[in-house]
């Protein structure tokens, strides 16, 4: 397999532009700063993708996150590479979505569920516009380890889950509940961390009554 080496890195300064703000607005979301400066790399090819994530990874998968560094699929090959049209707006949306995952680790100290880490990313990015929305929610607890069982994906329903009970019980009660889990050793902890500062069960019949 061929090693990769940046020799250069020409700037795309929209999307500097919008990396910087984002990390600038978590910060004050948040109250934590990175410890570490962001950066993004663009990758050329899937196969490029795949090496450097350490996995196959799927066709609609064209952004991941690792410590400070945001690897992005190129615009040049973004078409040919996955199954998805590009759209810079979204892109660009997909860029702060990456940039919230590194404050959700640098909070939470880690980066399950699932389902937590991507609906908080989805909700604060501002992704959901461009999202079908939820009628019931019916699968997004199932994510915990993973974000495809089958053809569902935790993109559907967690940034609205999301969404529901920050806007019911308040920004400064959800950043209690995310440092609530600190340290816990087991996804399943999320549950009673949950029941204890909200007073209700983490549940889809609590959530859609909400
Ligand atoms: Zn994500």
């Amino acid at each position: 397999m061929n090693q990769y080496q940046l020799s250069s890195i020409p700037v795309k300064e929209n999307y500097q532009k919008v990396m910087t703000e984002a990390v600038d607005e978590f910060e004050k979301y948040f109250g934590v700063s990175l410890y570490q400066k962001t950066c993004i790399i663009f990758l050329n090819s899937r196969q490029q993708f795949d090496d450097v994530i350490g996995r196959k990874t799927l066709p609609f998968e064209t952004a991941f996150s690792s410590e400070n560094l945001i690897f992005m699929m190129d615009q040049s090959v973004y078409e040919s590479e996955s199954n998805k049209k590009f759209n810079l707006e979204s892109d660009l949306l997909t860029v702060r979505h990456e940039v919230c995952h590194k404050f959700f680790r640098r909070l939470v100290w880690r980066t399950q569920p699932v389902w937590l880490n991507e609906g908080v990313a989805i909700y604060l990015s501002g992704q959901l516009k461009n999202k079908q929305p939820v009628v019931k929610f019916n699968n997004f607890l199932l994510f915990e380890n993973t974000n495809s069982i089958d053809n569902q994906t935790v993109y559907d329903e967690s940034g609205f889950a999301i969404r529901k009970i920050v806007e019911k019980f308040g920004k400064d009660k959800f950043i209690d509940f995310l440092i609530s889990l600190r340290g816990i050793s087991d996804n399943k902890m999320v549950y009673p961390k949950f029941s204890a500062l909200y007073g209700f069960e983490l549940s889809y019949d609590n959530i859609n009554n909400l």
